[in-house]
């Protein structure tokens, strides 16, 4: 299936000789749209590839009931990477861009020209109004204003345009009870919205997103007008190797089998123990902190000790692989791309109304990167991240610590950032805060994003430090947790080891600033900015170590110098 999979999408041959054929059932479908039942039909088919136009569907563990999943319905279906792009002014270049490319590929998949340039408004057109219903990114982070529990019946009557049941029935799936609405304003205004435009209008919306999400099973004409998009967007000026991203669409459709491949190539019994044995120290560290925070009552810290306690580690990859039930033909990428994302979208929602499986992994095992599930209280280290710049066995204990170690301490802290401290130890939306605990907390968080909020990232380009608030004290805690585990590790150290003249105060600093190594280009740094819940690389590394006194301490910086300032902000 892999081998397959990967063959596929490298037979660009095949690719041109296919042309269309897999994707024109889909194509006639959002084409003829002419009335209501056919407007649905396209919506249907598209959200069955997973393709969210208008809004998109998810399901997920309940924030009030976490041990089952409910149905989320949530606004979607904007081209661009955000709806700030749509409303804001500084953005003007990028939708001229995006209007160009949306021209094209409307083009490609078969517009008359005579209509090109009224088909191309409408999309526009459409995804502006979207856009002004869609919520910030920043509104999209208060947790309780997304929670918006409703039944069938309180669906019809936020959203009565849409035949709910008989929408469900045909995407294939049976929803749970309670629906969660991220936006009610969103969905009451789809009724309006649906009769502002025609059905002509819609088409062309709809057979935009179809062509657009498909672009790379198509022939290369499609492809590389989805790149022009791609060039303007990011910056990035010349196209991948088609290998690669054949990797990426291999391991996005058959993650796990690829993952079990990996994990028993390149991840040891050993390494999962040095992993293991890492994230309890820090846990250890971390519980030690809680003890001693100054501003937070007993009532309190009794509650946070116990969450942290309860927090599951998962180590290198899932004790039970996914498996994956379609058809792979060597012949057929489109058709396989189209198979995969119809599976995939379809094992997604069909876990509505079921018990939450907290044993499933949110990340392949070959990913570098990590994460904090706050329904679950569940952290999980995939094997991917178990090497350099992360970790190397070889390594001294204070360049790992600075690496994986502080990766691992900002997992944890997640459970405690703005969002994870909303959650309780078994996962669910519930406050087990003592008021005046909760006023400090969140006094001290406001000190923290006022202060990310000064960082001008491009000129007149500043981070949005409520955005980033999360990641950005998770950060600030991961890389506290990581040094005081490192410190208490090398306590008695019979030897100091001193590499290329730097301390091991200043290796496991070097780490840390390592770990985020990277470049962006400026069209690429405004995106982050815009919809990246993190801060940019650059001042994950400066927010994090200017606010921890030891790293001004090991590499003497004066006080009043930007890596010492007079006011730091300190939360865990
Ligand atoms: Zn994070």
């Amino acid at each position: 299936q892999i081998g397959d999979a990967y063959a596929s999408c490298m037979g660009e041959a095949a690719i041109e000789k296919a042309g269309m054929t897999a994707v024109k059932p889909l194509l006639d479908k959002v084409k003829g749209v002419k009335d209501a039942p056919t407007w649905m039909a396209a919506v249907v088919e598209l959200h069955k590839l997973g393709a969210w136009v208008v809004w998109s569907a998810q399901a997920g563990a309940d924030y009030k009931d976490s041990k089952t999943n409910v149905t989320t319905l949530d606004s979607a279906g904007l081209g661009l990477p955000d709806r700030d792009y749509y409303v804001k002014p500084e953005f003007a270049d990028k939708v001229d861009a995006y209007r160009a490319h949306v021209g094209k590929m409307l083009a490609l998949a078969g517009t008359p020209t005579a209509r090109g340039e009224a088909a191309t408004a409408d999309v526009l057109a459409i995804e502006n109004e979207l856009a002004k219903l869609t919520k910030t990114g920043v509104e999209r982070r208060d947790v309780p204003a997304m929670y918006n529990p409703v039944d069938l019946k309180g669906l019809a009557k936020t959203a009565p345009s849409i035949d709910w049941p008989a929408y469900f029935k045909a995407v294939g799936y049976a929803p749970s009870k309670k629906l969660i609405v991220s936006s009610p304003r969103y969905f009451a205004s789809i009724a309006a919205l649906r009769k502002k435009f025609k059905p002509a209008q819609w088409a062309s919306y709809f057979t935009y997103h179809a062509v657009e999400g498909l672009a790379f099973a198509l022939p290369r004409a499609f492809d590389d007008e989805a790149f022009e998009l791609q060039r303007a967007l990011t910056g990035v000026e010349k196209q991948r190797e088609r290998s690669k991203r054949c990797i990426d669409t291999t391991t996005a459709q058959l993650g796990e089998l690829v993952g079990q491949q990996y994990a028993a190539r390149h991840f040891s019994p050993q390494s999962k123990q040095i992993a293991g044995d890492m994230v309890d120290a820090i846990m250890k560290v971390m519980g030690e902190q809680i003890t001693k925070l100054d501003w937070m009552t007993e009532g309190t810290r009794t509650i946070a000790q116990a969450k942290l306690a309860k927090i599951v580690k998962m180590i290198g990859y899932p004790d039970k692989w996914k498996t994956y039930a379609f058809e792979v033909t060597l012949a057929d990428f489109a058709g396989n791309v189209l198979r995969a994302r119809r599976f995939e979208t379809r094992r997604g929602l069909a876990r509505s109304g079921k018990p939450v499986d907290r044993g499933e992994w949110q990340m392949n095992s070959f990913t570098v990167n990590a994460y904090y599930e706050p329904t679950m209280n569940n952290t999980a280290l995939p094997a991917g991240i178990l090497q350099p710049p992360f970790f190397g066995q070889d390594r001294q204990i204070a360049a790992n610590l600075g690496g994986i170690g502080m990766v691992i301490g900002h997992e944890l802290t997640h459970g405690f950032d703005d969002q994870g401290a909303q959650f309780d130890a078994d996962g669910n939306l519930k406050n087990w805060w003592q008021k005046e605990d909760k006023a400090k907390f969140d006094a001290k968080a406001t000190c923290v994003a006022d202060q990310y909020s000064t960082f001008e990232a491009r000129p007149k380009q500043f981070v949005n430090g409520r955005l980033t608030l999360g990641e950005n004290i998770a950060d600030l805690g991961g890389v506290k947790m990581a040094f005081t585990a490192y410190r208490a590790l090398r306590k008695d150290a019979a030897k100091i080891y001193v590499a290329d003249g730097f301390t091991e105060d200043q290796q496991f600093f070097l780490a840390v600033g390592q770990a985020w190594c990277s470049k962006d280009r400026p069209a690429e740094t405004q995106r982050r900015l815009t919809v990246d819940v993190h801060a940019p690389p650059r001042f994950r590394v400066y927010g994090a170590l200017r606010n921890v006194p030891e790293f001004a301490t090991a590499f003497s910086c004066a006080p009043g110098t930007p890596m010492r300032p007079a006011n730091s902000c300190s939360v865990w």
